[in-house]
């Protein structure tokens, strides 16, 4: 098997499926309308943009609720067996709307269907699914829906493939001023526990140029931050002469004003050279997201991580000496096949040594067909929820004040919109990646704001607009 590169003609048949499902329901006695859900990680949901956006080019307009919806598309998620769980009960629930609705067509679609012990049980626990396509043909739904309507037959293709890089999909972006661009897909790395490697094929990067394009012109278009993606974006470019910081270092060149964030950095490939390009950019964010995941070196053995402790606090001190108002986060797996309590007091030691400013943490989640699913796991659930619990802890303590050191300063903010929790204030996000609220009018959503940081919270900042 081999990495292929979709390229313009193959598009261009897609684009010929795309007028041809447009010439389907142009007939209809009403707009056809998509409901369409993203699971998971940032990558799903850029994929789903790529679907959002064929669809579009197909004549749908978009609903919030499968109710009214002529299709459904489901874009699933499989690093966690809760998400499939939501999946499987998500699709259950549409067969009322199914049954009430004949010419509905129900799609499910990415990493989880791409496994095929799971599209063996959607296929048959949920007879009335029309379609399911896995990550590789994402590029052909298009015509993997023209053949639904055409035939009226249920449609599978769920090939086996190392991946392909297919440019030139349209996008449904849904913000203005806010996108993301993936540089590269797939992963090599085959950590024990993780099935990505498997669903999403080998590691492939897009070409500089294309990317280099693709944000000059979203920033040309007034989008102010850009998230740049990939399973492990500081293996871009795989040895060739354009590495994560050399492409870092040639999108800082162009010109305007925005903010350049990426994810997610595997420690083991992040480099001085990539905090060195940070320090002397000016659009780059002040954030490193470095996934740890365990703070015993034994468990990281047995993860595959091909790094050690020492080598990840180097670069988190080589990080914090550099780039002084860095925010640092990370990722934690509680409770991995064979951890003992020992192991996990040591992830505590790390956590309290580096003092992150927020954690993203998960207790191990089986996955068939990994090597982690194999070991042995003699550690109760209520003894790992324990555990958990006690991470919870401690994260909460350094939480609790990390942010405190940006408290008096002015920082310039990113305003996103109404928050979250609080209506009458505004949200945005700093350089540092971090949420930031203060009091001010819908007319500076989408704008660079300067605010004076008066209070911190474990999870935001809390501010006021100079002078206003
Ligand atoms: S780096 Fe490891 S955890 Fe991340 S996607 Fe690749 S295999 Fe999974």
């Amino acid at each position: 098997m081999a990495i292929r590169n979709i390229g313009g003609e193959e598009l261009e048949e897609q684009r010929l499926f795309m007028q041809r499902v447009r010439a389907v329901t142009h007939v209809w006695d009403h707009k056809p309308l998509a409901y369409t859900h993203s699971y998971g990680c940032q990558q799903n949901v850029s994929d789903s943009e790529k679907l959002d956006g064929m669809l579009e080019k197909m004549g749908f307009g978009f609903t919030d609720t499968p109710e009214k919806a002529d299709l459904v598309l489901y874009n699933t998620c499989a690093v966690r067996e809760n998400a499939e769980n939501r999946v499987f009960g998500n699709v259950g629930a549409l067969k009322v709307l199914k049954r009430r609705s004949p010419d509905m067509v129900i799609a499910v679609c990415g990493c989880m269907v791409q496994q095929e012990h799971i599209a063996e049980r959607m296929k048959q626990r949920f007879p009335y699914v029309d379609l399911i396509f896995g990550t590789h043909v994402m590029h052909k739904f298009p015509e993997l829906l023209y053949s639904i309507y055409e035939k009226r037959e249920r449609v599978i293709s769920i090939p086996e493939c190392d991946g392909v890089v297919a440019e030139g999909i349209p996008v449904r972006r849904t913000s203005g001023f806010r996108a993301s661009v993936p540089i590269m897909y797939g992963c090599n790395n085959y950590c024990t526990y993780c099935i990505v490697p498997k669903v999403r094929g080998r590691e492939r990067s897009r070409e500089p140029e294309a990317v280099i394009s693709e944000v000059r012109e979203l920033t040309e278009g007034g989008c102010k931050e850009i998230l740049l993606l990939g399973q492990n974006v500081n293996s871009y470019g795989n040895g060739s002469e354009v590495s994560f910081p050399e492409l870092l270092r040639r999108l800082d060149a162009l010109e305007g004003d925005f903010v350049i964030s990426f994810m997610t950095s595997h420690p083991k490939d992040c480099s001085h050279e990539l905090i060195d390009v940070i320090v002397d950019s000016r659009h780059i964010s002040h954030h490193l997201h470095l996934p740890v995941q365990s703070g015993s070196d034994r468990i990281l053995k047995l993860m595959n991580r091909h790094y050690d402790t020492a080598r990840y606090l180097e670069l988190v001190d080589y990080a914090r000496s550099r780039i002084e108002d860095i925010q640092l986060t990370t990722d934690i797996i509680v409770g991995f096949p064979g951890e003992t309590y020992e192991d996990f007091t040591k992830t505590l030691d790390l956590m309290r040594r580096v003092k992150y400013d927020s954690a993203f943490t998960f207790i191990y989640s089986k996955r068939a067909g990994t090597k982690a699913a194999e070991m042995d796991d003699p550690i109760s659930d209520e003894e790992k929820g324990r555990w958990f619990r006690e991470l919870l802890d401690v994260q909460g303590a350094i939480g609790e004040k990390a942010y405190e050191r940006y408290v008096g300063r002015t920082m310039r903010v990113l305003c996103e919109g109404r928050g979250r929790t609080d209506e009458t204030l505004l949200t945005g996000k700093s350089r540092q990646n971090i949420i930031v609220d203060f009091a001010g009018s819908d007319d500076l959503i989408g704008k660079f704001v300067d605010i004076k940081i008066t209070k911190a919270l474990p999870w935001a900042l809390v501010g006021k607009q100079c002078n206003s």
